[in-house]
């Protein structure tokens, strides 16, 4: 059979895939870190945003490039200010979970215009509030891989 017959083809493995078969590592810091801390962090880990998170690994928020940039233009001390100040606070942040579909993980990036999305696993204490503990992270380059993937095996 010819390459070519491939053409096009999805492949089923690929349709398939779950959250938990593509996330990355979480880039995690305290909303006490500072917005100096934060971009140092951006910098080190290559990453366009961090995932804000309490000494228990419980999701607080994110705080993306823009929002350090927003804050820093014509204001001098910005940069000793916490992330906690400046951050997307819970329950406004968007997640997925490990068992969910990748393509749903994309669906939701698109859908809320993000970049990325914290992976978290969702427990209920005994009062019955829910936390969410972080587990990974999907991004618009875990996508960008996962297309090449694809096109890679299809042609
Ligand atoms: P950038 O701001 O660098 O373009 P994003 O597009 O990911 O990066 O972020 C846009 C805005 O949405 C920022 O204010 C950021 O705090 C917020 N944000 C980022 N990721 C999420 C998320 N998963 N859920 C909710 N808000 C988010």
């Amino acid at each position: 059979i010819g390459k070519s017959s491939k053409n096009h083809q999805l492949n089923p493995s690929m349709v398939r895939l779950k959250v938990k078969d593509v996330q990355a590592m979480p880039v995690i810091v305290r909303e006490t870190a500072t917005v100096n801390d934060a971009v140092v962090t951006l910098f080190l880990e290559n990453v366009g945003s961090l995932i804000v998170a309490d000494a228990e690994g419980i999701l607080q928020g994110v705080i993306s490039r823009k929002d350090l940039l927003k804050v820093t233009l014509g204001n001098p001390s910005a940069s000793t200010m916490p992330v906690g100040l400046i951050m997307t606070r819970r329950p406004n942040i968007v997640t997925v979970s490990p068992e969910d579909d990748v393509i749903e993980a994309a669906r939701k990036m698109m859908h809320h215009q993000v970049d990325s999305l914290p992976v978290v696993l969702v427990h209920t204490n005994d009062k019955g509030i829910e936390s969410s503990e972080v587990i990974g992270r999907v991004t618009k380059s875990t996508m960008t891989q996962i297309l090449l993937n694809l096109l890679t095996d299809a042609y």
